[in-house]
């Protein structure tokens, strides 16, 4: 029988994850359907139980729903307590268990696609909304030097250290933009939505440090981010392979199969 998975958004028509797992299901032999489903605004619950009661194995939830979707979880995994948003739900029979695989997708990304070890380095995330949330707790897993995390609005960035202080060891402290003056990263990775408007950071100069990773977690275009990093010499990467990653790791979760994301990687690269 063929096992029923969707990505809900809104809007949703753009998401690659459809594509992402069919290529996944194929390669790996598993009988399943992953569809896109445009949840109303103000109907992410109905929409999901309406699916539940079709059959429906797992999801994932995309912008807005992430944390509609952790306050519908009746269990909640670790990393989505620590992410306080829910990008994967698995349908158990007396559960709704939530996860989040957005951490663990960008630390593969630069682990397993751009061979980047995190162990010991200077890092900085710039930006404290919930994506720079959700990969905090797997950044400061693979034990980097120091992570630094800066933001637009400085309150949220000493929130969001505040929340991670059990976790850190130390190691985690916040910055407004204005005070990275003077200080060197080998992994900056912009968190924030600024590409979204073509917006530029008021980053100063000399934050890549030689040989750093500019990490955008936005895909399908070139930022002012991205520009900005490689005329200061950085490696620079988007968050398409992140993307990837995570989508592999709910795969996993559901499926129990780890898929191969190169080839998957490739053929979205190439289209
Ligand atoms: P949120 O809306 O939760 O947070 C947005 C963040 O960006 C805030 O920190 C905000 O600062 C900051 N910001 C927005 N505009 C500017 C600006 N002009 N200058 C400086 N800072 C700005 O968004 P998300 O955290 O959900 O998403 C952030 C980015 O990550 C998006 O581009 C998204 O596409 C990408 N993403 C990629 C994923 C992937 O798989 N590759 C997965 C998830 C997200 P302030 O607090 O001051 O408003």
């Amino acid at each position: 029988m063929t096992d029923h998975y969707a990505v809900f958004g809104n809007p949703v028509a753009h998401s690659q994850s459809p594509r992402i797992h069919a290529l996944f299901a194929r390669q790996s032999g598993q009988d399943m359907r992953y569809e896109a489903i445009l949840a109303p605004l103000d109907g992410f619950e109905q929409s999901v139980r309406g699916f539940i009661t079709a059959g429906g194995c797992g999801a994932n939830v995309t912008v807005p729903f992430k944390e509609a979707a952790f306050r519908l979880a009746t269990q909640l995994t670790t990393r989505a307590k620590a992410a306080g948003a829910v990008n994967t739900l698995i349908f158990a029979e007396d559960a709704i268990v939530g996860d989040n695989t957005d951490g663990a997708g960008l630390v593969r990304d630069m682990q397993t696609n751009l061979g980047f070890s995190i162990i010991g380095k200077r890092v900085l995330l710039l930006g404290a909304g919930g994506a720079a949330r959700g990969v905090v707790l797997p950044l400061l897993h693979e034990e980097p030097g120091s992570l630094v995390i800066a933001n637009r609005s400085a309150g949220k960035a000493m929130k969001l250290v505040d929340s991670f202080t059990d976790d850190a060891h130390g190691i985690l402290s916040c910055s407004e933009f204005s005070t990275l003056a003077g200080q060197s990263f080998d992994l900056v990775i912009n968190a924030t939505s600024a590409g979204l408007a073509n917006a530029e950071l008021p980053l100063p100069d000399g934050i890549f440090a030689p040989g750093c990773l500019a990490y955008e977690m936005l895909y399908g275009r070139e930022t002012a981010f991205m520009r900005r990093a490689a005329l200061a010499g950085a490696r620079v990467a988007d968050g398409l392979g992140m993307l990837v990653e995570q989508a592999a790791e709910a795969f996993y979760v559901w499926r129990g199969v780890r898929p191969d994301t190169v080839p998957v990687l490739r053929e979205l690269r190439g289209a």
